[in-house]
């Protein structure tokens, strides 16, 4: 289908298309148009990874913004809102507005009611709905990405309810739901009443096999030679040999540390042929890398980068995974080695991919489980750049004869997994029970089990006893904690959110977290930092980090030592796997409490064996969590709220008490504050009067830097023309001062 004959769409569409090199629809973008999807009917597109599916999203979300309305576009990772948002503002041109909604949970974004259309997780989705966002009610068209994901025990049931609810405030709407190809495609468009189109087209050839031996072993039974030499691992046969092609390989593996060692290991190879224009072009990508962050993770992925090969994984910082997909992009990089964070949604095509490994840790099991079809797909998916490869490759790798036929069996040949929701698990239920009153959706019991019918769930059990039962544990939970007050009637339960009920759902917790925190805060008279953090962090709402070997004897000896500062009962030693979680979160909270005690980033890396972004992570978590409590304490009247809102600050920003006032100027993280301090300059009115060279100095000379700030704080005259820093800052000395470099001032500033 040409371009120019989709109808509905506005007339700039055509030629804006032709100039980015697209003329005719792919076969599943041309049949979602002829089911529709530009003239406002509902449609599931189960098509194959890099098949053009956004294309289907923008063709439904232009034209429905072309007949006045507004779209919603749902990411289901936060990392994807800001990359489809940068996608999408090429339209801005043309006068159609994009918003991107992430961050704060507890607010309904009303500067998004004049967006034409908005990106958002599902997460952000439903607490816009809790929160009454107004503009919620005018949507026109609702896009779910990757929406075979509403199988995730963890964010699937959200995204289930999600949609549920957004279709039951606007039963006009049109949804577009762009999923994987799933073996139950039929029936996730039956839920959403839209037509499927369910097709296995890609826009490039996709051969699948296995390696074993001397030789790659294809679908078709053909096979062709791939020899590993002694002591070579097949993985970098493999990439040597792609290399030889001129191609680029990606490895998937199943843990960060498989990356980091394979990322290593592999450099070797690719180092040996680099070009001197590659090697200057990759010395570069390392020095931006190594700006990012001064943290060993970083560091030695820069010294992988400048050997032509680089990990990735969710403990990099945002700033070194784009440099790293850039630059594997535009062939620099010659192989990622990659956690399947990788797989969603990235768009980092490769010649060939190698799934190394197909089982992964399940903590759920305490052992290797297998990856489901879908997933390896998703993985295999990524082999093959249209109009740069003749095809793509997709490999696993065998040991044995056996194992050849196994991996034949189970992921080749195999077709994916139907999608199944996971709404019964109870965690979820009770906290969409909660936010499903709370907002007025259901008032009763019997309105609650309405509601549910509308979701997936419903949709795929015959058994509605089993929903009803989980239903009724959590009505009893919500009422026990006095989040929900209920009557019974002869023939209906009455439901009715009680105001800390409703505080708790428009704050985004799960109520066992509410619950929690509640339990804690009675009778706590005089918090310090470290106690409110542990109470954060036993909550289900915050991934707490494991115990490893030794950690259980440190961490008990902690516990024992500042057992004045818990907030309630801290459970007894004999109670083991209660205790043991209560530990976890105490060394949680001892990560965050370094943090706001400006320790450094590499230290904290270091001491808790986590990357520098799952610092940001657990800071981001607590920082929201500790706002939550913060309005908990107050509509339970506890006179504390003051010093929960000073441990907020410490942990948002990183900083002791006395550098609050100064970060809170923008452009100011923990390093340039404890500068700035140490320079006399303490607070933002110091700032806004200080002397001028004075403010230089303590910013090393920086006076693009100095000049943002200055305006920030108020100053009147920013300019730093003419000023020269002055020498007086005293010298780096004690723990907050390991700062020697300023380069790493930015580290505090994310
Ligand atoms: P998916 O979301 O299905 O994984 P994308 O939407 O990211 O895939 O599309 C993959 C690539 O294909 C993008 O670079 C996109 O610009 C390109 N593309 C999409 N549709 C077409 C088309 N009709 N003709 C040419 N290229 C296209």
């Amino acid at each position: 289908m040409d371009v120019e004959s989709v109808p509905g769409v506005p007339s700039w569409l055509p030629g804006h298309l032709r100039d980015g090199g697209i003329e005719e629809l792919y076969p599943p973008q041309a049949e979602a148009v002829e089911a529709g999807v530009t003239e406002g009917e509902s449609v599931v597109a189960s098509v194959p990874t890099a098949s053009g599916k956004t294309l289907i999203s923008e063709l439904a979300m232009l034209s429905s913004v072309e007949q006045g309305g507004k779209a919603l576009y749902i990411v289901p990772l936060r990392a994807l809102a800001s990359e489809k948002h940068r996608e999408f503002e090429q339209y801005e041109e043309y006068g159609v507005s994009v918003g991107v909604s992430t961050g704060n949970y507890e607010s309904s974004g009303e500067w998004l009611a004049s967006s034409d259309i908005v990106v958002a997780t599902s997460e952000k989705v439903d607490s816009l709905v809790r929160n009454d966002a107004p503009w919620i009610s005018e949507l026109s068209c609702v896009v779910a990405d990757e929406v075979h994901l509403v199988d995730d025990s963890n964010r699937g049931p959200t995204l289930e309810v999600t949609l549920a609810k957004l279709r039951r405030h606007n039963p006009n709407v049109q949804t577009v739901a762009l999923s994987a190809t799933v073996g139950n495609a039929e029936e996730v468009a039956e839920w959403l009443d839209a037509a499927l189109v369910d097709s296995q087209w890609r826009p490039i050839d996709l051969r699948t096999g296995v390696h074993y031996g001397q030789a790659l072993h294809f679908d078709d039974g053909s096979r062709s030679e791939l020899p590993v030499d002694s002591g070579e691992k097949p993985t970098a046969a493999i990439v040597r040999d792609t290399l030889a092609e001129g191609g680029s390989t990606l490895v998937f593996v199943n843990s960060r540390r498989n990356a980091e060692g394979a990322a290593k290991r592999l450099a070797s190879v690719t180092d040996e042929q680099l070009t001197e224009d590659e090697r200057d072009r990759l010395a570069t990508v390392a020095s931006e890398i190594r700006e990012t962050s001064d943290t060993e993770t970083n560091a030695e992925l820069a010294r992988a980068v400048e050997r032509g090969a680089a990990f990735h994984h969710a403990g990099l910082s945002r700033e070194g995974r784009t440099l790293v997909e850039d630059a594997f992009r535009d062939r620099s990089i010659k192989v990622v080695a990659a956690t399947p964070t990788l797989a969603a949604g990235v768009n980092t095509p490769s010649r060939r991919v190698v799934v190394r490994d197909w089982r992964r840790y399940d903590g759920s099991i305490g052992g290797m489980a297998p990856l489901s079809v879908l997933e390896i797909h998703q993985m295999f998916g990524r082999a093959g750049r249209p109009g740069r490869d003749p095809y793509g490759e997709a490999l696993l790798l065998a040991n044995s004869h056996d194992e050849l036929d196994e991996l034949f069996e189970k992921y080749v040949w195999a077709d994916p997994e139907p999608v199944r929701s996971k709404l019964a698990a109870e965690p979820a239920l009770r906290t969409h029970v909660l936010a499903t009153v709370a907002s007025g959706v259901a008032r009763s019991r019997e309105g609650l089990l309405a509601f549910l019918d509308q979701t997936l769930y419903a949709t795929q059990t015959s058994d509605s006893d089993q929903l009803e039962g989980v239903t009724d544990d959590c009505i009893d939970y919500l009422v026990a904690n006095d989040f929900l007050e209920s009557e019974r009637g002869r023939e209906t339960r009455t439901l009715e959110a009680t105001s800390l009920g409703h505080t708790v759902s428009r704050l985004y917790l799960d109520p066992m977290s509410a619950a929690e925190i509640v339990d804690g805060l009675r009778g706590a008279s005089d918090p310090t930092p470290l106690g409110l953090y542990q109470l954060v962090c036993r909550t289900p709402d915050m991934y707490e980090l494991y115990l490893r070997s030794g950690d259980e004897e440190e961490y008990t000896m902690v516990a024992y030592e500042r057992e004045t500062e818990f907030l309630g009962a801290m459970p007894s030693e004999f109670e083991e796997a209660r205790f043991e979680e209560w530990l976890s979160a105490l060394k949680t909270a001892r990560l965050l409490e370094d943090w706001a005690e400006e320790a450094d980033e590499d230290r904290i890396t270091d001491r808790y064996g986590v990357g520098p972004g799952d610092i940001r992570g657990k800071v981001d978590t607590a920082e929201w969590l500790l706002g939550a409590t913060e309005r908990l304490a107050g509509e339970l009247d506890l006179e504390i709220a003051p010093a929960i809102h000073t441990a907020r600050k410490r942990v948002e920003h990183g900083v002791g008490e006395d550098l609050i006032d100064l970060t809170n100027v923008r452009h100011v993280g923990r390093k340039r504050a404890r500068r700035l301090y140490d320079a006399d300059i303490e607070t933002r009115t110091d700032l806004r009067e200080a002397d001028k060279s004075a403010v230089l100095g303590a910013l090393r000379g920086r006076t693009k830097t100095a000049e943002r700030i200055l305006e920030q704080a108020g100053h009147t005259d920013p300019s730093m023309a003419n000023v020269t820093a002055s020498e007086r800052t005293r010298p780096d000395t004690g723990t907050n001062a390991q700062a020697t470099n300023d380069d790493q001032s930015q580290l505090g500033d994310f």
